[in-house]
């Protein structure tokens, strides 16, 4: 197993490289090798063949000439032809076994191609035998070959013939070859660790910048009492590999949190606005009664009060909705539906018949109130909880009536309808209205907290009825929605998930 040795630093970007280069490094030996083995072999090889060739040539060659009788051999060996067509670089030795040299090509007598005594034994036995030796402080290829003598039937061995090329071109191309791929492996591995450096780089860019903004994110956020600037985001890289889906994650999950912390932060804004204005009413009656109590007609005196006492009122259901919000909040947050969590199973139509006939009773006595009707109402069987889905009509309905109720010069009675029936495999709650209705482009806004259309302003109420109503529905695994045309009324639609 190859090792590497842990860099210091961690970073990535070296150890991708390290091993891009182990794997370059290593791929490239296994080249160089396998082409110099290759070559190495096939020179040899050729050299092997030249000298065989060559050492038949002259076998024949010093058979010609042998002598018919023994001792067979001649005073002198030409070899004539051989002399004259032998390949450059070829040496040519005939030794017969008595020691005698008939043929040394060199014609240096102190030089002799290298044999030993089992080498020449197998000659003798009358097989060819090739090696590689040296020779003149050369390289050579060697092959001995016997030579026979006598009548054809019973030739005997009576020498042997050594021919011998020398591999010094070989060897000088191999050791260039071996240079030349030396350096061209060392080139390529360079540039590839290069060429990875700068894509590894360009790669891991995007992290870098990525670890950058959740940095600067967590500088700003002093000791967590104020979360820093969510509106930086990171670069997103060309393409739609796996690191921009990283990024495009990372940044909506950013753009995610902003929008969530604008939200807040303009809700406590909001929230602290809302409670401050009756509080100043309170506290300004309170202050005025204080100081001229005794002076102002008791009239005076008891409208003041009962200011100040509506603005309790008002303060009351403001901190109860507020904190309904904050509960449905953590709700939310900790569970992912009430459906899931508690699984009471409820008969919504009952629920909604039972507050329907108890408003019914109450407004009967308001003549000015619009006509609460019932319209289809479809046995229906939800999970949940029924205070949260009886707070979840009772909104909509206050809504419907304070949004219907008879204003101005119009004499005719407004409605407000409540439906409950099955569609596309969902319960549909309906709370529809002939009021005011809601503007187009106040309608998007209607659930969020605070939000009062304008011509809401009027009459009573905090702007958070709506949020609560949509957190509570999310609750029960559903979603509201609503539709309105200004002047003649709106319906609100509440998507339940049904048990069957
Ligand atoms: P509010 O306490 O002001 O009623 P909500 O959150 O319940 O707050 O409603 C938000 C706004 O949506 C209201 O101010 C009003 O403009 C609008 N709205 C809600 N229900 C109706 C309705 N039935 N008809 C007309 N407008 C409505």
């Amino acid at each position: 197993m190859i090792h590497i040795p842990r860099p210091r630093t961690q970073s990535l970007r070296v150890r991708l490289v390290l091993w891009y280069g182990v794997l370059v490094a290593a791929a490239l030996a296994l080249f160089v090798l396998l082409t110099l083995s290759w070559v190495t072999d096939a020179l040899y090889q050729n050299t092997e063949s030249a000298v065989h060739t060559e050492a038949q040539a002259a076998v024949s060659e010093v058979s010609d000439e042998l002598l018919a009788v023994p001792p067979y051999w001649p005073d002198r060996l030409s070899l004539r032809s051989l002399n004259t067509y032998r390949a450059p670089g070829i040496e040519v030795e005939v030794i017969d076994w008595q020691g005698k040299t008939h043929v040394d090509s060199d014609g240096n007598p102190n030089t002799h191609l290298p044999t030993n005594p089992p080498l020449l034994q197998e000659v003798y036995t009358g097989h060819s035998v090739a090696y590689r030796d040296q020779f003149d402080g050369e390289p050579v290829q060697v092959e001995a070959t016997a030579i026979r003598a006598g009548p054809a039937a019973n030739k005997t061995v009576i020498g042997v013939l050594l021919v011998a090329k020398s591999l010094r071109e070989i060897n000088t191309t191999l050791e260039l070859l071996r240079t030349l791929l030396f350096l061209t492996g060392c080139a390529v591995l360079v540039g590839s660790l290069l060429g990875s450096w700068s894509i590894t780089d360009r790669l891991l860019q995007p992290l870098t910048e990525m670890a950058q903004t959740a940095q600067s994110i967590a500088a700003t956020t002093a000791r967590g009492t104020r979360i820093g600037n969510l509106s930086s985001r990171v670069r997103r890289p060309d393409g739609d590999d796996e690191i921009a889906k990283v990024v495009d994650a990372l940044n909506g999950m950013l753009a995610d949190l902003e929008k969530a912390t604008q939200s807040q932060r303009r809700f406590v804004a909001d929230a602290s606005h809302e409670l401050r204005a009756p509080l100043t009413t309170i506290q300004g009656n309170l202050a005025f009664l204080q100081r001229y109590g005794d002076e102002i007609p008791a009239a005076e005196r008891s409208t003041t009060l009962h200011d100040a006492y509506d603005e309790t009122l008002r303060l009351t259901r403001l901190v109860e909705e507020l904190l309904l919000l904050a509960r449905a909040d953590a709700h939310i947050d900790t569970q992912p539906t009430l459906r899931e969590h508690c699984q009471h199973l409820i008969e919504l139509d009952y629920v909604v018949l039972q507050l329907v006939r108890q408003l019914h009773g109450r407004l009967r006595c308001e003549a000015s109130m619009p006509k609460l009707e019932i319209g289809l109402i479809e046995p229906v069987r939800i999970y949940g909880d029924e205070e949260t889905i009886r707070r979840i009509l009772l909104a909509l309905l206050d809504n419907a009536l304070k949004y219907t109720a008879q204003s101005g010069p119009s004499t005719e009675q407004g409605r407000v309808l409540v439906s409950l029936e099955r569609r596309e495999k969902q319960a549909l709650l309906q709370v529809s209205d002939t009021g005011m209705g809601i503007a187009e482009d106040e309608l998007p806004h209607i659930f969020e907290r605070f939000y009062r259309a304008d011509r809401a302003r009027s009459r009573q109420g905090t702007g958070l009825g709506l949020s609560i109503v949509s957190l509570q529905v999310e609750q029960l695994g559903g979603r509201i929605t609503a539709e309105s045309t200004p002047g003649q009324g709106s319906t609100f639609n509440v998507w339940l998930p049904l048990v069957w």
